[in-house]
């Protein structure tokens, strides 16, 4: 049993209810997390309300608290990072290397000097752009990076001076409730709250009267209930979504390095990354000696409980999604596909599944159109590039994408042709606090990062001195 609380106006909030937490490893219930009423979401929304009447006035004040929230984590990722492992999955490591994450965009957003925009100033006028804060932002986040994920909404919009009623995703509730309570005193009371619930509180969130901004993470599915609930009362919203990033290789590219690299940008938190790459395009030139250079990487890496040391891989996060990851793979192989590497689940009570390299398969295929979020990849040969490019964008989702080969700037010209949030040259899955990250098409609405991100938690107001 976990006894992890809520935090609502900096106090822990007990519950009566609560739902159990699976570490995906052993796949059972070791811990149990709160389960929020609608009184005290109410009790949330009022304490950031509240929050918001200090919080937004004080620039120097949000800047400090944030960089002391940073330093909280920081002094905590011992405590954390387990936490996160257990409910996540992700090799202790990484979890570590996630709260470590979190509290750099903490520090990044407590840093970043928005320039004034000043857009007359002559005889008649002195006109300026300012950014103002919303309000109260709920904050909706998936499983796959509970902490980083939360931190590309908190720190922007805090540091924009609105506040928060945060929820984590039902299937990693406990490390969001760890930082929830770490935090507590290190912001001010109401500034962050941390409530946990079923998919049903974050539906709640989004049509409750009190927050003006939903800041959204997860499938694109739950992206459009969200457009919708929030159109009624014309809150803001930020949609990151889901992504089917396509990698295309090119014929000048060397099979054995493209192959190890887009291997790691596949499975990397084994393929559980929105931007993850979920497809690879090679010319039929280099199809075999790719292939073969990726069977070698999947069939070598240590697949185990990310508790243990020396795991590379974990599991899958939860049981649907390993049915899906499961399904996907099947269905591809009864279509005529070719597990090059892998291709099953693996015994036991986790949801592991073989690090999946597929053949044979082309665009048409359920786990080439759809986005399979788990350790399986698709390689699709081609003859011409124009072509590989065409198919590369013929979906709804449009997050991310990458182009590989030895001539950097011809890669260069193919990648500007690419219809995605990020185009990648050689590599992929690059991201950091000052580079905006969003997705065309299905994959969102808005994008989190840089002066890009912070603004997405204001709204634009001018203002206009006549002389
Ligand atoms: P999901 O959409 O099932 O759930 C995400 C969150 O939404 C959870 O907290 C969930 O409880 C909540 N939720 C569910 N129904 C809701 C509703 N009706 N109203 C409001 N909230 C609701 O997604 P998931 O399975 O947790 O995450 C995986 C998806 O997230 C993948 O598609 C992945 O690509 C995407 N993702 C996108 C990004 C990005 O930045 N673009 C990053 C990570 C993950």
């Amino acid at each position: 049993m976990s006894d992890l609380t809520m935090t609502i106006g900096g106090e822990a909030a007990p519950t009566e209810a609560s739902f159990d937490v699976i570490n995906p490893a052993k796949g059972a219930a070791f811990a149990a997390a709160p389960d929020c009423t609608s009184e005290q979401l109410d009790a949330a929304f009022e304490s950031a309300s509240k929050a918001y009447r200090d919080w937004k006035l004080d620039e120097s004040a949000r800047r400090a608290a944030l960089l002391a929230a940073a330093d909280a984590l920081m002094g905590a990722a011992g405590e954390i990072a387990p936490i996160l492992t257990a409910e996540q999955g992700k090799p202790l490591g990484e979890a570590n290397i996630e709260v470590f994450g979190a509290a750099i965009w903490f520090q990044y957003y407590a840093n970043l000097e928005v320039p004034r925009e000043v857009i007359q100033d002559d005889d008649t006028a002195f006109a300026e752009v300012v950014r103002r804060p919303l309000g109260v932002v709920a904050a909706i986040t998936p499983w796959n990076f509970p902490l980083i994920l939360a931190s590309w909404k908190i720190a922007p919009a805090l540091m924009a001076g609105n506040t928060m009623v945060l929820k984590p995703s039902p299937f990693t509730p406990l490390a969001t409730l760890k930082v929830g309570e770490i935090l507590r005193g290190v912001l001010p009371d109401g500034v962050l709250n941390v409530v946990t619930g079923g998919d049903s509180l974050g539906a709640k969130m989004t049509t409750h009267p009190v927050p003006r901004k939903i800041s959204f993470t997860g499938s694109v599915e739950t992206g459009k209930k969200v457009a919708m609930s929030a159109a009624p009362d014309l809150k803001r919203v930020t949609l990151e979504l889901g992504g089917n990033d396509p990698a295309i290789v090119l014929d000048d590219a060397d099979p054995a390095d493209v192959a190890e690299k887009i291997f790691a940008q596949a499975f990397a938190n084994n393929g559980q990354v929105c931007s993850a790459i979920k497809r690879v395009y090679v010319p039929e030139s280099l199809h075999d000696d790719v292939v073969e250079a990726m069977v070698e990487r999947a069939k070598a890496i240590k697949v185990g409980d990310g508790a243990e040391e020396g795991t590379e891989l974990g599991p899958i996060n939860n049981r649907p999604q390993y049915d899906r990851v499961s399904e996907l793979v099947a269905d591809a192989l009864k279509g005529g596909a070719t597990a090059a590497a892998g291709g099953n689940p693996l015994p036991g009570d986790g949801y592991f599944f073989e690090p999946t390299i597929l053949t044979g398969v082309s665009d048409g295929t359920r786990i080439v159109d759809e986005e399979q979020f788990g350790p399986a990849l698709p390689i699709i040969s081609y003859r011409d590039v124009d072509d590989a490019l065409e198919r590369a964008n013929a979906t709804h989702f449009g997050l991310s994408g990458s182009v590989w080969g030895g001539d950097v700037d011809r890669a260069a010209e193919v990648a500007s042709r690419l219809e995605c949030g990020t185009s990648w040259v050689n590599t992929h899955l690059q991201l950091a606090p000052h580079q905006p990250f969003g997705g065309a098409k299905w994959s969102g609405i808005g994008v989190e990062n840089g002066p890009w991100g912070l603004y997405g938690f204001t709204e634009l107001k001018v203002e206009y001195r006549a002389k």
